[in-house]
């Protein structure tokens, strides 16, 4: 990692919004004076950590607030200054960005003393407010562990191990792959150190072995697209280290991991990721189950594309997305892609679809509403937000989110209270089951229902794995 300077972060501003460029020097001169005298743990001054989380920010495009915020965040923590000094001397929005953050740091999800836990509430619920404090708390921890090799070892392994539980996730649902897939190797680096370096030999082997064959096949789609003059850029992407890790701890080998190398093709417009889909399996060979089109089906984190695994020169297995340019904005930086799309609009843009498009953010709300109890609450957020999930089809084809462990009761309480209290039988995949069945993935699921029932049994309380349904069910019996 090179070394970042101010001038590289004025650099990044000028690229696409220069107008700001002189009020967040101003913030910087500020960090940096309140902060004299404070050193890191590698030795260097201070400042250098809040230079670094500004321009992983700016790196994503981020408002002049959020980069503000990202270069006073600590200064509540570690200086005398407050939060009213904050409002004073810039503006009010930036003090509630960096008080927001402020307490996201004392978080810690394995202390049970109730304040810590009041504490992590607040903070995993400040998303509801403003999820730019969330933003830049991911930030920050991408620094801090990137620069995790100055602590001792038993607080890098805390760290990975926080850092895989909660911001990962976090990461996940807003759609923030590259943080997410950064923070992952870094964690798994600490948590597992022989095994992420023998996966990363052997990646590098793999990536060398089948160079040749994908620039290649790069170079034939990009002329073949260019033919029809349809817009372009062709990139290779490997799968990140810890992506690998899960696969080969589920019992996958190496050699079976179809989508380790995969070529991202970006065209400009829907049509046309159609057009060159058509265009690659006529050239190449695809393999029939191995097809998913995610433009018409995203994933709940709003993820699009079309994916194709085919074979390739050498008979080799390549993976191919193809997505809109737009599109891909979105898989690599989620919703931190509105800033640019949406600019001084982009904070509400963002705060709205997360009520209205992602799943996640209405079992959270939901949550939130029913557990009084700080500690059942970050109980729950880790075992039905936090940990795998299974993906699952209405009749109508619509993808719904559930914890892994769900049954057709969490299925119809998502869907609608009355559906679940009216449910009197349940199709997956065509086959009648029972109401305690276990989800997997890709199920289709149809709910019979009957105005005349007798509504959920008590039983069911039993049956039903999400606190949602839970909660319907004692309300019913009530
Ligand atoms: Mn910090």
């Amino acid at each position: 990692m090179e070394k970042i300077i101010l001038q590289d972060l004025i650099d990044k501003l000028n690229e696409y919004n220069p107008e700001e460029v002189e009020t967040i020097k101003i913030a910087y001169e500020y960090a940096k004076e309140l902060h004299n005298g404070q050193y890191r743990q590698s030795g260097e001054p201070y400042i250098n950590h809040p230079l670094n989380v500004a321009y992983i920010l700016a790196d994503m495009h981020a408002d002049k607030d959020t980069i503000c915020a990202g270069l006073l965040h600590d200064v509540l923590e570690d200086t005398e200054f407050t939060k009213e000094d904050i409002a004073r001397d810039f503006n009010q929005n930036i003090a509630n960005l960096v008080n927001g953050v402020t307490k996201l740091s004392k978080m810690n999800f394995s202390s049970k003393q109730d304040q810590n836990l009041a504490n992590t509430r607040k903070i995993i619920t400040s998303i509801t407010e403003d999820v730019r404090i969330i933003i830049i708390k991911l930030a920050d921890r991408l620094h801090n562990m990137r620069t995790l090799q100055f602590k001792s070892e038993f607080k890098q392994k805390e760290n990975a191990l926080e850092t895989m539980e909660i911001f990962v996730p976090l990461a996940y649902y807003i759609g923030a792959y590259r943080i997410k897939s950064e923070l992952e190797d870094l964690s798994l680096r600490y948590l597992k150190p022989d095994m992420y370096k023998k996966i990363e030999e052997r990646k590098l082997k793999i990536e060398q072995d089948s160079n040749s064959c994908l620039q290649e096949m790069l170079l034939k789609i990009q002329a073949m697209l260019s033919d029809k003059n349809i817009p372009n850029e062709i990139k290779v992407r490997t799968k990140n280290i810890y992506g690998i890790y899960k696969r080969l701890s589920e019992g996958q080998k190496l050699s079976d991991i179809h989508d380790l190398l995969a070529l991202k093709i970006m065209v400009d417009e829907v049509a046309n990721c159609y057009y060159a889909l058509g265009m690659i399996h006529q050239q190449y060979h695809p393999i029939n189950n191995k097809f998913k089109d995610y433009i018409c089906n995203p994933k709940t984190n709003m993820y699009q594309s079309l994916h194709t695994t085919v074979f390739g020169p050498d008979d080799r297995l390549v993976q191919t997305q193809i997505r809109t340019f737009a599109m891909d904005r979105v898989a690599s930086f989620g919703l931190t892609a509105y800033w640019d799309e949406e600019k001084g609009n982009a904070r509400n843009a963002m705060q709205e679809d997360l009520k209205s498009k992602f799943q996640f953010f209405q079992s959270l709300t939901e949550i939130n509403s029913m557990f009084g109890d700080n500690q059942q609450f970050v109980n729950q957020v880790k075992c039905e937000l936090f940990s795998d999930n299974v993906y699952v089809y209405t009749t109508s084809g619509e993808t719904i989110q559930l914890p892994k462990g769900a049954t057709p009761i969490d299925f119809a309480y998502k869907i609608h209270t009355d559906i679940g209290n009216t449910m009197v039988g349940v199709f997956v995949n065509d086959e009648y089951v029972p109401i305690d069945y276990i989800l997997q993935n890709k199920d289709r699921v149809r709910i019979i229902t009957d105005d005349l029932s007798y509504g959920p049994r008590e039983d069911w309380i039993e049956k039903a794995h999400t606190s949602l349904a839970k909660k319907k069910i004692l309300d019913f019996i009530k």
